[in-house]
């Protein structure tokens, strides 16, 4: 018997719960499929995040004009991935924002993570035929960006914290809530995705780095969101605790000359007891040991995830 796909076979719907976090702070979370959340400024709102398609987008939209009909300004795509920011098109935002590396990396590879995605996860690529094409920044930046929210709103502090999930993922921090967009940096229950991941970077100063804003509120790239400073260090540290495992467990086969699949099948073993009922932990997994692989082989720019590529790392780990 051959195991499914990826997420292929996973077609039940999840529930999308919006949370005021404060005055015109807004996160949607999905039972574990990606978060998105938006942050209304004096005369416009800051989304933040896309979904995956132009219709997947519209449905969070229409949950956000129950709360406020300001025009959205600024689109802020946290990282390159196509479940992230190929339904960028329904916001109609005045600009759309992201990392100067993440840019980069959609010029590079952007076409092929949308092919790969779209395959991994059908389910999250509504209307997938509606999407226009790759979905371009009109605004990047290395690794500071502010945005004034007018009135007695605050700002927006856009971040590059270290690579990490990708070479190009930026934080999003509210002083004046506490609250932290982390993007995929970190997850709330949910698996890791580390397939064009940093794993020493992130589990070392990247996390740091987020753990030290101290965030009273942390929305994470899937999951719960996380209320409270003991909350947000539990969530900071349940993600390095998966990396750290992962570390661990592919370091110990590559360096004993084993194979991918004894690395794989170790790292299972070890993180499966906690972490295996996570959302997308089996999807995961043999994409994310690949690429630790791959750094372990000193292969520092993650390889191209390709359709193909795709089938290939699954059959040879997961059948
Ligand atoms: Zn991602």
């Amino acid at each position: 018997m051959t195991k499914p796909f990826a997420s292929s076979t996973d077609t039940e719907t999840k529930t999308d719960t919006l949370e005021i976090l404060g005055k015109g702070v807004y996160a949607l979370t999905a039972e574990g499929d990606p978060n998105v959340g938006a942050i209304e400024g004096e005369d416009f709102v800051v989304a933040i995040e896309s979904r995956a398609t132009p219709a997947a987008s519209r449905d969070w939209l229409r949950i956000l004009r129950e709360q406020t009909d300001k025009p959205v300004r600024y689109l802020v795509l946290t990282h390159y991935h196509a479940v992230r920011v190929l339904g960028a098109s329904a916001f109609d935002a005045g600009d759309i924002i992201m990392s100067d590396a993440s840019r980069e990396l959609v010029a590079e590879r952007g076409e092929q993570d949308w092919k790969s995605e779209f395959g991994r996860m059908p389910r999250l690529a509504k209307n997938a035929e509606e999407v226009p094409g790759l979905t371009w920044p009109t605004i990047t930046f290395a690794t500071e960006h502010d945005i004034d929210l007018g009135g007695d709103r605050g700002k927006l502090e856009l971040r590059f914290l270290g690579r990490g999930h990708t070479g190009g993922d930026i934080a999003v921090w509210h002083d004046k809530t506490r609250t932290l967009f982390a993007g995929d940096l970190v997850e709330a229950k949910a698996a890791l995705y580390t397939g064009d991941a940093y794993h020493f970077d992130w589990a070392g100063r990247t996390l740091d780095n987020v753990k030290a804003y101290r965030a009273e509120n942390l929305i994470g790239g899937r999951g719960a969101v996380a209320r409270g400073v003991a909350q947000t260090d539990a969530a900071v540290e349940q993600t390095r605790k998966f990396l750290n495992g992962m570390i661990e467990n592919v370091g110990r086969a590559h360096k004993a000359g084993g194979s991918l699949r004894e690395a794989f099948e170790a790292t299972r073993d070890a993180l499966a007891p906690e972490f295996g009922s996570w959302p997308i932990f089996e999807h995961c997994l043999p994409f994310d040991v690949q690429r630790l692989w791959d750094e372990y082989d000193g292969i520092e720019h993650p390889r191209i995830w390709t359709a193909e590529r795709d089938r290939e790392v699954w059959d040879k780990l997961q059948n």
